[in-house]
């Protein structure tokens, strides 16, 4: 996943969580409606509940306390009575189900459908955490300047220096070339390289932060230099080096120190 995809999954995630949770609300709010009456609870307190409560708590505290009693239809007048009442309340007549086992219901679709779309619910919150998870730590160990870059600078296959360096590190986050080098012999180098897709569009943009200099970044291809410019001068605006120069095809850049202290910078193509 790319750190431009990640806020995008996350507002997806919230639409999602917001459109399941109405749908969650509304399902059980009807259920509730429709059972509570069967079973002979006010459906409109239990509907209340939903959704000025909680549908959870509702749907927990209705389960636990509000299906003690079943209400079937009697059977001379069709007025709903309770499953244990032994003669109608309406009419008078004997409940002809009155000591039998009442029939095992199954689970309404309604009740169902409540539930897929609460679980949906609850996995968009918890997908929506992992994105933002995902996208805190991209942001966080990513360049400072230039997010992903789509031509990626790779880290130069070997590269022999003469000379000695002072806590250097270097690495190739999402693309871009970070580096930094406290102190070193003149003529210390760091090397890297890309693929150019599209010289006319493509430019090659440096930021480097360094005391004195030159900090010299050779570009070459195929041995040949084509373009050298003093990052010392850059301070800290990044500049932006156009690649017209030079052909579609692998690119090297060689980043040698000719007497900077405490440097670090990026690179990047954009
Ligand atoms: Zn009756």
């Amino acid at each position: 996943m790319t750190a431009t995809a990640l806020p995008i999954v996350f507002f997806l995630m919230i639409f999602l969580c917001m459109a399941s949770s109405l749908a969650f609300l509304v399902l059980l709010a009807i259920w509730l409606y429709r059972d509570a009456k069967l079973h002979g609870q006010d459906p409109v307190l239990w509907v209340l509940i939903c959704i000025f409560a909680s549908p959870i708590i509702a749907l927990i505290f209705y389960l636990a306390f509000g299906r003690k009693q079943t209400m079937l239809p009697c059977q001379s007048c069709q007025q709903p009575i309770p499953h244990t009442a032994q003669y109608c309340e309406h009419c008078g007549a004997a409940n002809s189900q009155y000591g039998q086992p009442l029939p095992r219901r199954k689970m309404n679709g309604l009740l169902k459908g409540a539930i897929a779309t609460g679980a949906v619910s609850l996995l968009s919150v918890v997908f929506m955490f992992v994105a933002l998870f995902a996208f805190a730590m991209n942001a966080g160990g990513g360049s400072q300047m230039a997010g992903s870059a789509s031509v990626p600078i790779r880290g130069a296959s070997f590269t022999v220096n003469s000379g000695w360096a002072l806590v250097s590190a270097e690495n190739h986050s999402e693309g871009v070339w970070n580096f930094s080098l406290s102190k070193s012999s003149n003529g210390y180098h760091m090397d890297s390289t890309f693929t150019l897709d599209d010289p006319n569009s493509r430019t090659l943009m440096a930021s480097a932060d360094c005391t004195g200099g030159p900090l010299l970044l050779n570009i070459s291809q195929d041995g040949q230099l084509v373009e050298s410019i003093d990052l010392s001068r850059a301070e800290t605006q990044p500049v932006a080096i156009p690649l017209d120069g030079c052909t579609a095809g692998p690119v090297d850049l060689q980043l040698t120190n000719e007497g900077a202290t405490d440097i670090s910078g990026s690179i990047w193509v954009e």
